[in-house]
């Protein structure tokens, strides 16, 4: 049932050790930017009415290199992701997916720890996380955690963060070799990928694809045969028995199947 936010229990948190300190409890949902979570409420998808906001928390936004690893705050939204000097330089794949989620106005508010958090395997940052190595920081009242990105999904939308636990920062050592990223939608812009695509081709080439599983997946036995040389084709069949998409109201299993092995093409030629 499609829930008003006037029934809504909203917590501030006025830091963020307030907003840990109130998860303690395990009986909020944190809310960032609010744009996945307004249309589960609107859907009546979401159960939980009692929110934490942590939109308000500026630590949680920085975007900084230190020991030369790039390391995101939670709450960095598309719209800074885009305009950060250090994702250009570092990690211009991301800087290139943010530009292709939804419209500037998701872009304004749409966070990168809300698109972990959520968990969709059609989340447009995902595959460059993944393919990235990115590894997520999670924090609750006690203790601090890292994970890789590449573990943190258990299944659709299930994670291994706990109800008391924050997402605070995505930390990605120095990728080496060139990025690549596309997303192929039902159009330009405000669609929801029917299948996105991150590479990074060098000395260990990495692929990794959203909307083909219930989470999001590198592909390592099609990296282990760009790796040792085989020919595209040879990879591209790999990598079709590889990934076993679904049927869906986005798309079809077999346009799934043939489109990320073109895109697989696509990915070696333009980084050749
Ligand atoms: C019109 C429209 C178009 C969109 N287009 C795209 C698109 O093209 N590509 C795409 O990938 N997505 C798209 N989205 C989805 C959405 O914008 C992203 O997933 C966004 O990044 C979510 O971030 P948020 O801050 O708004 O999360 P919220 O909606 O606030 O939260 C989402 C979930 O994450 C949890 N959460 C948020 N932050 C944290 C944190 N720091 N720690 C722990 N849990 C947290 C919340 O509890 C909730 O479960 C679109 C959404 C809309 C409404």
């Amino acid at each position: 049932m499609r829930v008003a936010t006037s029934q809504l229990d909203l917590r501030r948190a006025s830091s963020l050790d307030n907003a840990l300190d109130i998860l303690r409890d395990r009986e909020r949902t944190p809310i960032a930017g609010a744009t996945d979570l307004y249309v589960a409420l609107n859907f009546g998808t979401l159960v939980p009415k009692r929110f934490v906001d942590i939109w308000g928390l500026d630590e949680l936004r920085g975007i900084s290199v230190r020991d030369d690893i790039l390391v995101i705050g939670a709450l960095a939204t598309y719209s800074a992701l885009m305009r950060s000097s250090v994702v250009a330089e570092r990690l211009p794949m991301l800087a290139e997916a943010s530009g292709q989620v939804g419209g500037v106005q998701i872009q304004n508010r749409g966070t990168l720890g809300g698109n972990i958090a959520n968990a969709s395997p059609a989340g447009d940052s995902l595959p460059v996380l993944a393919a990235a190595d990115a590894v997520v920081v999670l924090r609750n009242a006690e203790h601090e955690r890292r994970v890789s990105i590449n573990e943190f999904y258990t299944g659709y939308r299930a994670t291994v963060m706990k109800p008391d636990e924050l997402i605070v920062a995505i930390e990605i050592a120095a990728v080496e070799g060139r990025q690549w990223f596309r997303k192929v939608g039902t159009r330009a812009a405000q669609a929801i990928s029917k299948i996105v695509v991150a590479g990074v081709r060098g000395p260990a080439t990495r692929i990794a694809f959203g909307s083909v599983a219930p989470t999001v997946v590198r592909a390592p036995e099609t990296e282990r045969a760009l790796g040792d040389g085989a020919s595209i084709d040879d990879a591209a069949a790999v990598l079709m028995r590889e990934i076993k998409p679904i049927d869906d109201i986005r798309s079809t299993a077999e346009y799934r199947l043939r489109v990320s092995a073109n895109l697989l093409r696509r990915f070696w030629a333009d980084t050749a």
